[in-house]
């Protein structure tokens, strides 16, 4: 079982799948590890490290040779794929509604592609999913750039000059991120409210010692929403939530957006119209840049000026905490194969529940049901 780290080639990606900590516990598994030369230099890790831990270093050329798992960030160029093993499976972030035509090469390259994005939220695969490590962390780092960005201070500040209100933030999308960004912009100091359409958030919220803003007079989504997910909501839902956005959000002086819909655009939560009512200097940072966006003329990886207003947000929000995104997303990885392995076979066998839902290829074809069903 020979599994093949290879460097990222995405823009601006800096994330490794693997570090010196996961290849010394694959080498345990009794798997062989090769690591493309320099994979881990966006993520502060050097190719001696990967070899103390017992993994070999190869060049671009023929990295694959031989492997049956190829681990990745991103999904790979199917033309590095040359040499690989027939059937080696790609473990990685595949974007399979946005890389389509890169899984149907997968499928003709005879690979089987496993999406880590389409793990299933049950208890089981916590500890598996990269949505929610690399969320997590981009939660806090939204923060962070907008307090880089913000002309004031986040703490109320009693000087011998006088004092200096605590800045106000609003977070949109209390997910995974949302929560993490509630609780760094409270450890900033911070005055914190927020919103979901999810009515299981308004007690998280609250925990986190935050104020929550709510639609009360439309339902929103009992519960925690199917699977964990939200939903596209009614028009009559989203009119009552733009004049609920439009009376709080003059007040605020940091917004934080995180709302997504899994396999569709992003919901668009700020209009001109409402960012125009915010006071100039304030900043807002839309998380969801990259999936169409929540803010109205959002730009990936500028910094937007309107009315005063500065509008930011990462086409790749992780890969600014490469080192920390790259431990997590490589446990992830090793957590989801080392909980397959099978001693016998020496290497991993899926269940048909995870197996199926993260399955995007095999046998030559594509055989995913969420992603054929998006056809
Ligand atoms: P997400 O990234 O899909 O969406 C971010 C947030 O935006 C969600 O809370 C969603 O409800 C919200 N949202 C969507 N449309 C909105 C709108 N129009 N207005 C306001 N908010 C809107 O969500 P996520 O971060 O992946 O997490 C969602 C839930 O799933 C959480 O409760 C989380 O705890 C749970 N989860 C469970 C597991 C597991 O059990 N393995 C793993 C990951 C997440």
């Amino acid at each position: 079982m020979r599994i093949a780290v290879l460097k990222e080639r995405a823009a601006g990606e800096s994330r490794v799948a693997a570090t010196p900590e996961t290849v010394k516990k694959f080498i345990a598994l009794g798997a062989a590890v090769a690591v493309e030369s320099k994979a881990g230099q966006g993520a502060s890790i050097a190719d001696a490290d990967y070899a103390a831990a017992g993994a070999e270093i190869v060049h671009a050329d023929g990295a694959v040779k031989g492997a049956d798992i190829v681990l990745g960030v991103q999904g790979p160029d199917p033309a590095l794929l040359k040499g690989a093993n027939a059937g080696a499976w790609i473990v990685a972030g595949l974007d399979p509604f946005g890389q389509r035509a890169r899984i149907d090469d997968y499928a003709n390259g005879g690979f089987e592609a496993l999406a880590m994005e389409f793990m299933p939220r049950i208890t089981r695969a916590q500890s598996m999913d990269i949505l929610s490590s690399q969320s997590n962390l981009a939660g806090y780092k939204a923060v962070i750039e907008a307090a880089g960005q913000y002309g004031r201070a986040f703490p109320m500040m009693m000087t011998a000059a006088g004092t200096i209100s605590a800045a106000k933030c609003f977070v949109m999308g209390v997910g995974v991120a949302g929560l993490q960004a509630i609780a760094t912009a409270r450890r900033l100091g911070a005055q914190v409210s927020a919103t979901d359409v999810r009515s299981a958030t308004k007690e998280q919220i609250q925990s986190l010692g935050a104020k929550a803003v709510f639609v009360e007079s439309v339902a929103g989504i009992e519960g925690e929403g199917a699977g964990g997910y939200a939903t596209e909501m009614s028009e009559e839902y989203q009119k009552a939530q733009a004049e609920l956005v439009s009376s709080h959000i003059a007040k605020q002086d940091i917004v934080i957006t995180t709302a997504l819909i899994p396999g569709r655009a992003a919901p668009r939560l700020i209009t001109d119209a409402q960012i125009a009512s915010m006071k100039p200097g304030s900043v807002i940072f839309d998380l969801a840049v990259a999936q169409g966006g929540n803010v109205e003329g959002s730009v990936a990886d500028q910094v937007v000026v309107k009315h005063g207003v500065k509008i930011i947000g990462f086409s790749n929000t992780a890969t600014h905490l490469a080192a920390d995104a790259s431990a997590l997303f490589a446990r992830n990885l090793f957590n989801f194969l080392s909980a397959f392995w099978d001693k016998d076979a020496g290497r991993p066998v899926l269940d048909e529940e995870i197996g199926n839902a993260v399955r995007l290829t095999q046998d030559g074809k594509v055989v995913n049901e969420r992603l054929l069903g998006a056809q």
